[in-house]
């Protein structure tokens, strides 16, 4: 049975243990991972659950791991550089290997007049001429008059960034992990379900909108190449009419092409026409890739609200972190942090919580 040890205070609800907080996050995800660190931190006793082989079956596995809030401000609200700015900081100091390498965004001389429209609707960046783009990426010498570039911004390898914050979780945090077969119904994910918990968080991505109707999906397609012909130090973006392409360098020789952006929720069913759009841009910014070899193609669906922008829910005992859209790992440690401050201190953050919050 799980003890409540919650006060209310005003309107909102302090938790006021003399006991640590049990908490229970179910989908070890990078929304799922993040909230656990945040949890442990506070003195939480964290358990996570997931399906049987965890991350690998969420969208985070697909990720291009772009830490990227200034080039983002070009399509989305300024909460999410906001949020960006936050947790770029974070995973500077929570996991190894994330390369401050800046971005570059180019255009082919014909899209030059996008990468005007792109520079007027973002900050935080440096027109750079031909010659600076060949100093910053020599492999790209000579290929690009113009180009903008983004030097405090930064990128991570997703699966590696989440398997050393796995690591850190057990080792620092004792926090545990638990990886059941089906995942968890929804009896068991209820507090007093499973082990018994003072909190359940809910960081099942899509799989929420069983419970959040207003939840829906994007497709993201992506695909990895190998080549030892080219390199490069940073993720570049390749402007396009029809899909903004990135290339991220994931090192030996391996680059991450994505990523579509189509509204259907068809997990894992990748499109001729998208390879063509993704291979394309990655020819354009280097001929070498048409002779890359392609390692891996894969697609998921991102979990989105109406507006794309993320939220933090309270259901009876149940808080959901979900609405990551394209903007997993530049938001969920920012909101891992508000979801604590939620549970713990009876926080109230306006810019991702309902109005509703008082019903809690
Ligand atoms: C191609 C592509 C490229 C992207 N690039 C970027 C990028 O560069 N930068 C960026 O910030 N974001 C990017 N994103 C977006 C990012 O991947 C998502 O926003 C993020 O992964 C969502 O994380 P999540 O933890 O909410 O969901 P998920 O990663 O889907 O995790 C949910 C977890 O819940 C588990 N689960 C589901 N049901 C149950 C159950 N019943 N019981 C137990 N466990 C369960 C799943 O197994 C899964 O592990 C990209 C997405 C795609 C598809």
């Amino acid at each position: 049975m799980a003890s409540t040890q919650t006060e209310s205070t005003g309107n909102a609800t302090a938790w006021h243990g003399a006991n640590a907080m049990r908490v229970r996050i179910v989908g070890a995800g990078v929304a799922g991972l993040t909230c656990a660190h945040a949890f442990a931190e506070r003195g939480a006793q964290v358990t996570v659950i997931d399906r049987k082989s965890g991350s690998g079956q969420g969208c985070s596995w697909y990720a291009g791991g772009m830490l990227a809030p200034w080039c983002e401000r070009e399509s989305a609200e300024p909460i999410i550089a906001e949020l960006g700015h936050e947790s770029l900081a974070y995973w500077r100091e929570a996991v190894p290997d994330v390369p401050n390498e800046g971005s570059l965004v180019l255009a082919p001389p014909r899209d030059v007049p996008d990468l005007r429209r792109f520079a007027r609707r973002t900050d935080g960046f440096q027109w750079v001429d031909g010659s600076r783009i060949g100093e910053l990426e020599p492999d790209l010498d000579g290929r690009f008059d113009q180009g903008l570039f983004f030097p405090t911004e930064a990128h991570l390898e997703p699966r590696k960034a989440l398997a050393a914050l796995t690591r850190r979780l057990v080792q620092e945090y004792r926090v545990a992990f638990r990886f059941e077969a089906d995942g968890l119904d929804e009896e068991q994910r209820q507090p007093e379900g499973a082990d018994g918990a003072d909190l359940v968080v809910d960081c099942r991505g899509l799989a929420a909108r069983d419970t959040l109707a207003d939840l829906r999906g994007v497709k993201g397609e992506m695909l990895v190449l190998y080549s030892t012909e080219v390199s490069l130090k940073r993720p570049v973006r390749m402007l396009h009419p029809r899909i903004p392409v990135y290339i991220v360098p994931r090192g030996d020789g391996h680059f991450m092409i994505g990523a579509t952006s189509i509204e259907n929720d068809e997990r894992g069913r990748v499109t001729g026409r998208s390879m063509l759009e993704l291979l394309g841009a990655a020819y354009a910014l280097h001929p070498a890739f048409g002779e890359a070899e392609i390692v891996e193609i894969g697609a998921d669906v991102r979990p989105a609200f109406p507006d794309n922008l993320p939220r933090l829910r309270k259901r009876g005992g149940t808080l959901y972190i979900n609405g990551l859209y394209r903007h997993g790992f530049l938001a969920a440690p920012a909101l891992a942090r508000r979801a604590a401050e939620v549970a713990f201190d009876g926080a109230y953050f306006p810019e991702v919580m309902d109005e509703d919050h008082r019903q809690w």
